[in-house]
């Protein structure tokens, strides 16, 4: 598995860990995923879910605010 980015690619500053949350419904919160192929709709849960799913990360530059997300295998 590849490591963890630490330098931001635009300006070199440093990344911190962080992540992006889904509101969800009732404010239950949860983190999106990346699925592979096109989106298709579907009549009972809006989209169709992929047959590969990976959650998110995020990283977030400190000094450019550049926001950086990677969807890899847990
Ligand atoms: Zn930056």
């Amino acid at each position: 598995m590849a490591a963890d980015p630490t330098r931001c690619t635009l300006c070199r500053g440093l990344l911190e860990p962080g992540f992006v949350a889904d509101p969800g419904h009732f404010d239950a919160r949860q983190l999106p995923q990346w699925e592979a192929g096109e989106p298709q709709k579907s009549f009972r849960v809006g989209l169709k879910h992929s047959s590969r799913q990976y959650r998110m990360r995020a990283f977030r530059c400190t000094r450019c605010g550049y926001d950086m997300e990677f969807a890899r295998p847990e």
